[in-house]
């Protein structure tokens, strides 16, 4: 984001409101991720000030589909070939991380299910990886269940069944999360300069400047915008969905997987059916900082949806919406610090999975920033 002499209120002391801030951290970004590292930071004890350019949800966050799903549930048997012990040890911190969104949840009144979550195979080879991935996962003495034929009887090639995975509103997660964590929250005011003055950062936006300890970048798809570390590593990829009008009816519970996670929908308890993908029939397209929808996505969606679900054909549709993800190269969150601007932190890179992944990568943020512990297989310098 670029910024103009006239608008920089910094610039003009006196004339434009712009306020000088001390703070022990200040978090950048207002998404789920930064609510989760300003109740973290908060929880230690420290002074927090979360900048958001927008509106605290703004983002993906208060736009995805509110699946909260413990990681690898349908491809484990490749995450354990891939990455053996980490692996095993990030699904038992994911499993973790969806419990403490449970709670929190309940806590902060926000309207969500504790159902499980069901992937649908497409075809024969999807039915063959989730087998395998079932396997690995029961090896492991992980809680799944594999079910031989599609249970609604709508063509699938059969179903792996997660208990303890939620479906919530993501919304009013990422919001009261943020208004109950302690932090100061400066909203419409992005950051557009980081820089390290007399051994303090800066973190410099247009209503404020923080003078901070340290700062932590949790501007996911938009990281790229604020440092060029990023160009390559976060790569903002759209994501489409859509919802209907109330059924009246309900055909199931709990958010339902399918086709290697391209398709994913839900029924919320008033009945209304949510469905986002296809974003793999238009690659190209669903590339970039875009906030709209195309119809012929939209359309393609709504059709895949009636051919699964013929309850579907007539239902009005109430709400079309796009959501800006931010893409890493080998699926993994980015956590870590710039070499450049030491004090300068970064949790970002939650690919379609930040509603579980979020809370392991805050965490292991924030080890690293207060104890130095190193965040491992999401070490944001890996190259990959
Ligand atoms: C349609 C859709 C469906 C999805 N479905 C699911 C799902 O069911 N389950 C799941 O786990 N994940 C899902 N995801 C992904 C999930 O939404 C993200 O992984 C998660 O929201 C990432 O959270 P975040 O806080 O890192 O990012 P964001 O919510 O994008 O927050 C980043 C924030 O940073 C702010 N920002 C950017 N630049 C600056 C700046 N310079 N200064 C200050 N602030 C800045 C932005 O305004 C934004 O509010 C979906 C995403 C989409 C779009």
């Amino acid at each position: 984001m670029t910024v103009s002499l006239w608008q920089d209120m910094a610039a003009w002391p006196g004339e434009l409101e712009h306020e000088r801030i001390e703070a022990d951290v200040c978090v950048v970004g207002g998404g789920f991720v930064g609510a989760v590292l300003a109740t973290r930071l908060v929880e230690r004890g420290l002074t927090v000030v979360v900048v958001e350019a927008s509106h605290v949800a703004s983002g993906a966050s208060g736009r995805n589909a509110g699946h909260c799903i413990a990681a690898f549930r349908d491809s484990y048997h490749r995450a354990i070939e891939r990455r053996g012990a980490a692996a095993r040890q990030l699904r038992a911190e994911a499993i973790g991380a969806r419990d403490w969104v449970a709670e929190r949840c309940a806590e902060l009144a926000v309207p969500f299910e504790a159902n499980g979550s069901r992937y649908l195979a497409i075809d024969e080879t999807e039915r063959e990886r989730l087998i395998a991935s079932f396997e690995a996962l029961s090896a492991d003495g992980q809680d799944v269940e594999w079910h031989e034929d599609d249970p609604w009887d709508r063509a699938f090639h059969g179903m792996l069944y997660q208990p303890g995975d939620l479906g919530l509103q993501p919304y009013l997660l990422t919001t009261r999360l943020m208004a109950a964590s302690g932090a100061r929250v400066i909203e419409h005011s992005a950051a557009r300069e980081l820089a390290v003055v007399a051994g303090a950062v800066e973190v410099r936006t247009r209503r404020a400047t923080v003078r901070c300890e340290r700062a932590i970048l949790a501007t996911n798809a938009y990281s790229r915008l604020l440092h060029p570390f990023f160009r390559d590593r976060v790569n903002p990829t759209r994501a489409q969905a859509l919802a209907t009008e109330p059924l009246g009816f309900r055909m199931f519970d709990g958010p339902t997987g399918t086709n290697d996670g391209f398709e994913y929908f839900r029924q919320l308890p008033d009945t209304r059916f949510i469905i986002g993908g296809y974003r793999d029939i238009y690659p190209d397209e669903e590339v970039g900082y875009a906030d709209e929808t195309t119809p012929h996505l939209q359309e393609g969606l709504q059709t895949w949806a009636a051919a699964h679900f013929p309850e579907l054909a007539d239902v009005r549709v109430t709400h079309r919406w796009a959501g800006i993800m931010g893409f890493t190269n080998d699926g993994l969150p980015l956590v870590g610090q710039l070499e450049e601007l030491p004090g300068v932190y970064y949790c970002v890179g939650f690919n379609g999975g930040g509603m579980s992944m979020g809370p392991v990568a805050a965490s292991r943020a924030v080890a690293l920033m207060l104890d130095g512990i190193a965040p491992g297989v999401f070490d944001g310098a890996r190259t990959n």
